[in-house]
């Protein structure tokens, strides 16, 4: 499957759509997610054109595999989610209902996440 260069991330990061910025550097973009499942609810993407987790696991560089995910830590802190704790969710793919085909987590917290749910249909969140 070939990146899709019209999905929503990939026009919030040409500017196209409107994004509430957490985070920006060179490589790395986090912002509020539109439909916020927890208090706090970050979507922390690649600036590169990478589908899901598997894409960018099998095809980014080793040193932008350890940005992201150290940038995605370091934004959890400055948040203040690692006082509380927080869930770290990514949807690969059809199984786990993917909805927009460019790489990126899911971080939420700022409540007791029931235990068992999902990024998606949280009860009470
Ligand atoms: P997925 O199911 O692909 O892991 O989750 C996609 C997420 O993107 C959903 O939580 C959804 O609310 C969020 N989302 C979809 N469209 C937009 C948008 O235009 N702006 C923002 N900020 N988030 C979006």
């Amino acid at each position: 499957m070939a990146y899709d260069k019209e999905n929503i991330f990939a026009k919030i990061l040409r500017g196209e759509i409107p994004s509430n910025t957490v985070y920006e550097d060179d490589q790395i973009l986090a912002f509020n997610d539109i439909a916020p499942k927890t208090p706090v609810h970050v979507l922390v993407i690649p600036k590169g054109e990478y589908i899901d987790m598997d894409d960018f696991a099998a095809n980014a560089s080793a040193a932008e595999i350890a940005h992201f995910f150290a940038k995605a830590g370091e934004i959890a802190r400055g948040l203040g989610l690692h006082e509380g704790g927080y869930r770290l969710v990514t949807n690969n793919g059809e199984n786990a209902g993917q909805i927009v085909p460019h790489f990126h987590i899911h971080l939420m917290g700022g409540q007791r996440i029931k235990e068992g749910s999902m990024a998606r249909g949280m009860d009470g969140a």
